[in-house]
């Protein structure tokens, strides 16, 4: 007892001297940037405020000129799309020498999942359930891009989103508030490690906030609109827990909320994110957000600025509405010098935490740009982490294949470098990644062929193909007749021991702006595959997808299905690890599969409804169901298939009940039942069966993933405390109500193991 008072006592030292040390670091900065501000006109001020972008790249539909001389005036607080160490410490040079206060600039840049050396898109990151990998894969995305000048992340994106319509599900890490916000902390961390004046750390931009991922009818840039009870409860958390992780910075989402665009709305960015959550960094908005506010209907250029800066706005990326109009807005006093000076101090702020005033060019290291980017180690670390994101759909024991015979690789996808990346990756140099065809001609050697042929292009419509294969990332279409080109792959299909099919979307068919209605492979590669599967021949699908698909053609007809996203660089390497057998598939869903796309929205962790369906039945009249399409998934939230097969014993509960203060432990024991060692993402579920406010059937709220060898038992615990219960009520008040709640542990949100405990006063 004695020992635990004095580590206490310790404990709280330490927490206290270390509240020392950061208000001294605070009271250092302020007193710099005070003194700074006191030298600034208001022209700098707003200058300060003006993030344009480059031109490098392309993410926007607008561009730039005249940058050099603006930054020389003092017009320009950071810039973004800049690609190259050398151009930045350019740029930075004519900032900190040419214009009057020498101001250094941020250098930002959508760094979204990965720099050069690329991992898989986030919704298939999200998959490997894997909190370490995760991190690992935002840490090497930090080295590399501020070892090339970049001190600024447009990353996490971490909008929950149920709708596979819109594209940008690609980015963001499904369904879940949850395991969105693990993920939210572990890309935070990632990105600006312990220390962000460290010349590899970066500072990170939350996005978008908020609820873009709702957008009405899975448009992008649609109008999104839902209670606030469902905001706390439901599509939040991700945000909040990236701010609690400490992220620098927050980017506004294009779309409204309760009626009023994010950029605008002075509830989100000021009330919840300032004074519930105890956010003190900068705000910047989306691709010209403010500007868009005047199609959104608020008014003209210099009323919806006014209307950013007053909601708690801080920089303005490319509209320059900031830049253009607040002096006015000013003389009218329609916003106040303190506004002004606030948003410019966050700015300078971040700039003060990058280290970026005692020396500029701690980011433009040109040497590091020659030895830390796409490395043999960053490389071997995307290799392994493609591999654990892949999810394993079906299998009638196809899978593994073995490295010898005949592999007749087939379809759009087969042989589509430029294609591996998938979207939201801007740094990369395409022709840098690994096919499907280069990696299994690679993992066979002499031992086997792999005989290639096209199969078919992405879609019949050739319009449709070229807006989907945009920004360098060409299928090469193939010109010849659809029969043409499918008589030449049965002609190799035909010579195999069996087929692997490698369709789906491209890898523009998903992100920005690439919404589709229509969730299923395109007809004409349904029309391969089917006569790949009339040979007789076993055939793999090997699915690329940047959002969940509606497979139930394919569930029925193909023996095995390998969901393997966007693997980025190492794609090719890491299918073939995986469809060889040298790694065992673990990764598991973080968005529903539907059977249909009229199901959609569809989503594990609904509300029950006063009629629901009871198990098992068909179409129950007057329930709430529909005439022709089950309520349930095609592959529930939390499935993924292994090489092996796990067995779950029942639930064990520490006690039946308990109350605040106390927790409760859940247990069970994992078996490996198979003959291959594997690893398994064990799932934590809850329900409250009784509420002041209705509360979805089941929640995550808690997993491990474990490795076990052929044969091994082990058992994994989980520990619940009123934490794990507490939820928004109506009154917006953070709670746990006492009542009696199911537990359910299992191998995905379906297929689980139930019991019950009771929360008492
Ligand atoms: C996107 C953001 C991105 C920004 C800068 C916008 O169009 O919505 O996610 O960070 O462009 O490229």
């Amino acid at each position: 007892m004695k020992v635990l008072r004095v580590v206490l006592l310790l404990c709280l030292m330490a927490a206290a001297t270390g509240a020392m040390a950061q208000k001294t670091e605070d009271a250092k900065m302020n007193k710099f940037i005070s003194a700074l501000m006191k030298k600034m006109t208001l022209e700098e001020k707003l200058g300060q405020l003006n993030l344009p972008g480059a031109g490098d790249i392309t993410t926007g539909q607008a561009s730039n000129a005249d940058i050099a001389g603006k930054i020389k005036e003092g017009k320009v607080g950071g810039l973004f799309n800049i690609k190259s160490v050398e151009k930045i410490r350019d740029v930075q040079r004519v900032a900190v020498e040419e214009s009057r206060l020498k101001i250094p600039l941020l250098f930002g840049m959508d760094v979204i999942h990965g720099y050069q050396t690329v991992f898989p898109i986030p919704l298939g990151l999200s998959c490997s359930w894997d909190m370490a990998l995760i991190e690992q894969s935002a840490r090497i995305a930090a080295i590399e891009a501020s070892a090339d000048g970049i001190n600024w992340t447009f990353s996490p994106m971490v909008d929950v989103s149920r709708d596979p319509r819109w594209g940008r599900m690609s980015e963001g890490n499904g369904e879940d508030p949850y395991i969105g916000a693990q993920i939210a902390k572990a890309m935070v961390k990632g990105y600006q490690g312990d220390d962000l004046t460290k010349n590899n750390t970066i500072l990170a931009c939350v996005k978008h906030f908020a609820l873009y991922g709702a957008a009405e009818a899975g448009r992008d840039y649609n109008t999104t609109d839902m209670s606030r009870i469902r905001m706390y409860n439901e599509y939040f958390e991700p945000y909040k827990a990236a701010i609690d992780a400490g992220a620098g910075s927050v980017m506004t989402s294009f779309n409204e909320v309760d009626g009023i665009p994010a950029s605008a709305n002075k509830w989100l960015m000021t009330d919840v994110l300032r004074k519930q959550w105890g956010f003190n960094g900068m705000v910047v908005t989306d691709y010209t957000a403010i500007n868009e506010m005047v199609d959104h209907g608020l008014g003209d250029l210099k009323t919806v600025s006014a209307l950013a800066l007053q909601a708690g706005v801080d920089m303005d990326m490319v509209g320059e509405g900031f830049l253009t109009t607040l002096k006015q807005s000013l003389e009218e006093k329609k916003v106040t010098q303190k506004q002004i000076d606030m948003a410019c101090r966050r700015i300078l702020e971040a700039k003060y935490k990058l280290g970026l005033f005692e020396d500029p060019y701690r980011y433009c290291d040109v040497q590091r740009s020659k030895t830390e980017i796409l490395t043999d180690a960053h490389r071997k670390a995307a290799r392994a982490t493609a591999a654990q994101s892949f999810v394993l759909l079906k299998n009638n024991n196809v899978l593994p294949i073995k490295k010898s015979g005949t592999v007749a690789l087939i379809g759009p996808l087969a042989d589509a470098t430029v294609n591996m990346t998938g979207t939201w990756s801007v740094a990369a140099d395409f022709e840098k990644s690994v096919s499907v065809r280069a990696g299994l001609e690679k993992a066979v050697g002499n031992n086997a062929k792999i005989l290639y042929a096209k199969g078919s292009n992405l879609t019949a419509d050739s319009v449709l193909e070229a807006n989907s294969t945009m920004f360098g990332k060409s299928l090469g279409r193939d010109r010849r007749s659809t029969e043409a080109i499918l008589k030449e792959a049965l002609a190799v299909a035909n010579q195999s021991d069996v087929i692997v099919a490698a369709l789906g979307e491209s890898a523009e068919m998903s992100g920005e702006s690439s919404s589709r209605t229509d969730i299923e492979i395109p007809q004409i590669q349904k029309d391969l595959l089917q006569a790949l599967l009339k040979t007789g021949k076993p055939v793999v699908l090997v699915l690329f997808t940047g959002r969940p698909l509606a497979l139930t053609w394919e569930e029925e007809n193909v023996p095995a299905i390998l969901n393997v996203w966007f693997g980025g660089s190492e794609a090719g390497d890491a299918i073939a690890d995986v469809l060889f057998g040298d790694v065992n598939p673990s990764g598991k869903l973080t968005a529903t599969f539907p059977r249909h796309l009229g199901q959609v929205p569809l989503f594990y962790n609904h509300k029950n409804t006063g009629r629901p369906i009871e198990e098992g039945k068909g179409f129950q009249k007057f329930r709430s169901n529909y005439l022709d399409v089950p309520n349930d998934p095609l592959y529930p939230f939390g499935f993924g298939l292994s090489y092996t097969t796990f067995n779950y014993s029942d639930v064990k509960l520490s006690k039946a009940s308990f109350k605040p203060g106390e927790t409760i432990t859940a247990s069970v024991t994992v078996t490996n039942s198979g003959s291959r060692e594997g690893q398994e993402v064990v799932q934590l579920y809850i329900r409250d069966l009784v509420g002041s406010v209705t509360r979805p059937v089941k929640e995550l709220k808690g997993f491990q993933k474990i490795n076990l060898k052929a044969g091994e038992s082990r058992e994994v615990t989980f520990q619940i405390s009123i934490d794990d219960l507490k939820f928004y009520n109506s009154d917006l008040k953070f709670v746990a109500e006492p009542g009696d709640f199911k537990l359910f542990i299992g191998t995905n949100s379906r297929d689980v193991k139930e019991t019950a405990f009771t929360l008492t006063n």
